[in-house]
Order: C-alpha cells, then structure tokens, then sequence
C-alpha cells in the first residue's frame, strides 16, 4: 500500500482518542464508523469539522455503554457522546420510509448494517464510511470516483432524493460551492423537477445552507445554478429581475453579472456576501433614463434596496444584529468620495455611517469597485485614500457621537441652569455638528459657552 491509498489516508486522519471511541464500541459488542463530511474531507485533503459516528448501537444502547450522553435527537436514533471532554454525535444505522410532506421521513427505522445506512444520505461523496479498527473503507456508490470527477452526485435516483427531501437540491448547490465541484448533469437536471417540494421545506433550512453556499470561495456558479433550476424564483424573486438589467457608462455587466463578480470578489464573511448579493437589489426598480446624460441612473437604490433588503432577511429570519448590518451596509453603500473633500467632509461621512461601520463599508466599496469590469485602478486608490483619511481621524480621537462630546445633558442642566426637556438633546446634536467641523473646539467650556451663546442668539 502507498501511503496515499485512501484507506491509509483516513487511517492516518483519525485522533486516537475517536479510535478508542470505536474501540469501546466495539467491546461492547457494536459496530462503529467514522461516517459523512470527515471521511469525504479527509480523502480531499480538506480540513474538515466533526467526526461523525454511525453505529449499530441502538440510543439505549449507547446511553447505556457510556456516562456523559445526550439525547440529541433520540427519535432520530442520535445521540451525543462527551468523550474526553469533546462531544461526539453517534447516529444508530437508520433508513427512511415515506416522505409525504417532502420534510420529514414519516418513519425512521433501525438497521443493523453500514450499506444500508449509507444508501439514505443525500450524495454519493457523503456516502462513505470507515471502520478505524478493521481498516474498511465502505464505498458503495463509488463516492470516490466523484471525489475524483469533482461532481455531486446523488446516491440513487436523483428525483427521488429530491423529491424525499426538499433541502437536498438546496445541499447540492451548497455542497458544489464549497467543494467548487459541478453538479452531475442527472442530478442537476432532477432539481427543477422538485421544485414544488423545495418550496415546502423549512426558510431556516434553506437558509442555513445559503448561507454556506454565500461565503464558499466563488459563490456565482452556484448562483447561477439557483436561478437556472428555478430556485432562486423562491428563495429571492427580487435578486431575478436583475439579469439582463442593463447599467451605465460605469460599468461593463448587468445588474446580475456585475453582483455575481461582487460575490466573488467580496471577502467570505456573513456580512460582506450578503451585502455583496443585496445591494443593488433595488437597481431594476428604481432604474430610469437621465434626461441631461441619456444614460441610466438608479436614483435611490440603496434606499428602496435597504428595506428590501431587511424585509428579505426577516423572512429568512436571519439574526437581528446580521440583519441590522447588513441593511446598514446596502444603505450606504454608495461612497462617493473624491480627493477634494475636506476634513470635515471625511469626519461628516464618518459620522453619517457611523465609525463603527467605516472598515467594512470600505471593504464593501472595494469589492462593488472591482467587480465593475471597467479599468477601477484609480477607484481603488481614491478608496485607499479615504481610508487612510478615516484612520487619521479615528486616530485624532474626535468625536463622531454625542457620547463622545465633552459635555452632555446633565453639564447644560447643572451648569447653565437648564431646565430639562428636547432642547437640551437638541443643543447637544447642534453642538456635534459644529464639533464635526471643527474638532479642536470639543472641550468642557468651550461647549458650554458656544450652548449658552447658541441658546440666548435670537
Ligand atoms: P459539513 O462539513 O458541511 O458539515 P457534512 O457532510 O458533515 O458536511 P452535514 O450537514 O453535517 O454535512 O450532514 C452529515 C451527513 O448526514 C452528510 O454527510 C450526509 O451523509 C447526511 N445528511 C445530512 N443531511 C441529509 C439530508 N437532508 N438527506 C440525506 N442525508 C443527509
Ligand atoms: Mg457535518
């Protein structure tokens, strides 16, 4: 054996401790593999999350060979073994019977061997198990040669899958973004075909998976697979009316292209990919012909973009502070900064976005910039410059919000004698705005002269 044969490449992967795990089952009489993701990462030299087991070991069993269990999904034969300290899920072999509503298997059933259980998952690639003590590698629907075609494929009849469980087309399509593999053309060609059960399943499912698929390495193919299929039409219909949707002198692409580059380009985090996929959703509809240049102009985009953006991430129910962010981002995503401004016009901006989202919507700018597909070198560097712009002012410690002015309400109550009342909040915005433009002035009796002057001028 070369020491890149598959099975001593699992064998070789697998932590001692995961290699006792199965030891004690196997003196307890059970079978245990190594099964799913793991081995599937491992034979691609990919690093890789948990180790898996399935086991011929019932729930009760389980529970009953070790001290620290948790009965995870007990109905769905998992359970959660505490082993030196790291859980461990343990699913007893099962297949699936009857799948009437497209979600859930109507029955779950035990069986005793590994091939039985492996011909339920979703695709070939994690349809592979391993036995760390005999050394078997369990292939039975040569995972392995799609590992090496990079394609997914579906264990059996693909339609079928698809039409057991509506999330396994949207597993597809996340599964070939993060492995960039292609999706093997009966497989792909079955998903259209399952759309009506797709629409049933669960939106944070679907989003879950999503998710993955946004931050993969180049999200677009699988974009692009969304749409084709007919997915997208349900996941986000906004997102459709995008293609073909022509810009202007600024850019090369479509609305829908030049969002695709954007995905790519845009660094893989929640925030910057979702922002990357939402902030020109509103471009189609608010696109008109400028009667001055005779070009398009998208006038308010961001605006109507920002609210189609939260009610769609709502829906989705993404969390609150994401959610938050993200509209944020789409809101301000436009930067239209040029050398002239002023200080005060860099500190102004700062302010209206607020300095806590300066960084990312300077990487957001970045990425709208170079997925425009004309020459943007001298964008770039405008971007550079408003950065190092920015971080002088954060730097200088000036203040941005009322919290960081030297004075506050209680000063203008106690020390002018104020009574209280929307005035004092009033003076303090106003007092901001004159630190705004001039910084130097933001100290205690400076403050209080300029709110007494403000207060008594007519
Ligand atoms: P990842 O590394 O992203 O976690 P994974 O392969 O471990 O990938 P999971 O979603 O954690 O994916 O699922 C674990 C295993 O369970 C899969 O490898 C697959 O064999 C099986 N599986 C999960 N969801 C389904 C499903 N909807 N239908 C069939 N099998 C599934
Ligand atoms: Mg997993």
């Amino acid at each position: 054996m070369t020491p890149h044969d598959p099975v001593s490449k699992i064998a070789a992967a697998i932590p001692p401790d995961i290699q006792e795990l199965c030891q004690r089952f196997q003196d307890a009489g059970h079978q245990a593999w190594v099964v799913g993701g793991a081995v599937r990462d491992v034979l691609l030299g990919r690093p890789h999350g948990d180790w898996d087991l399935a086991s011929s070991a019932r729930p009760e069993q389980v529970q009953a060979c070790f001290r620290n269990v948790i009965p995870t999904g007990v109905e769905h034969g998992t359970v959660t073994v505490l082993w030196k300290g790291e859980p461990v899920e343990v699913t007893t072999f099962r297949g699936e019977r009857g799948h009437t509503d497209g979600r859930r298997p109507d029955e779950v059933f035990f069986c005793d061997n590994i091939t039985d259980d492996l011909s339920r998952r979703d695709f070939t690639v994690n349809a592979l198990a391993f036995d760390p003590l005999s050394k078997q590698l369990e292939d039975p629907f040569d995972g392995q040669g799609d590992l090496q075609r990079q394609q997914i494929r579906a264990v059996r009849e693909p339609l079928e899958r698809f039409l057991e469980d509506g999330l396994r087309s949207m597993r597809a399509v996340r599964f070939s973004a993060t492995l960039q593999f292609a999706i093997e053309p009966r497989t792909l060609s079955a998903i259209p075909k399952a759309l009506e059960v797709f629409q049933k399943v669960a939106r944070e499912r679907v989003r879950d998976e999503f998710l993955k698929t946004l931050t993969a390495p180049k999200p677009s193919t699988a974009l692009d697979v969304l749409r084709t299929t007919g997915m997208l039409a349900h996941i986000c219909p906004e997102l459709l009316q995008s293609v073909g949707c022509a810009q202007n002198s600024h850019h090369a692409h479509d609305v829908w292209n030049h969002m695709l580059h954007c995905l790519d380009v845009a660094e893989p985090t929640p925030v910057q990919r979702l922002t990357a996929l939402l902030h020109d959703v509103a471009k189609p509809v608010t696109r008109e012909r400028s009667d001055k240049t005779g070009d398009y102009s998208f006038y308010g985009h961001e605006k109507v973009g920002a609210g189609t953006a939260r009610r769609w991430m709502r829906a989705y129910r993404f969390p609150n502070d994401l959610t938050d962010e993200v509209t944020h981002l789409v809101r301000h995503h436009l930067v239209a900064y040029q050398s002239l401004w002023t200080d005060a016009a860099v500190r102004r901006w700062m302010h209206r976005v607020g300095t806590e989202h300066t960084h990312a919507l300077l990487e957001f700018a970045r990425a709208d910039t170079r997925a425009k597909g004309v020459p943007v070198q001298e964008d770039l560097a405008l971007l550079d410059e408003l950065q190092s712009r920015v971080q002088r002012e954060l730097d200088s410690g000036t203040a941005f919000t009322l919290k960081q002015l030297a004075i506050n309400g209680r000063d203008l109550m106690a020390e002018l004698g104020w009574p209280p009342g929307r005035h004092i909040g009033e003076a303090l915005q106003s007092l901001l705005e004159h630190v705004l433009d001039h910084p130097g002035d933001n100290e205690r009796a400076t403050l209080l002269d300029l709110a007494n002057r403000q207060r008594n001028s007519p």
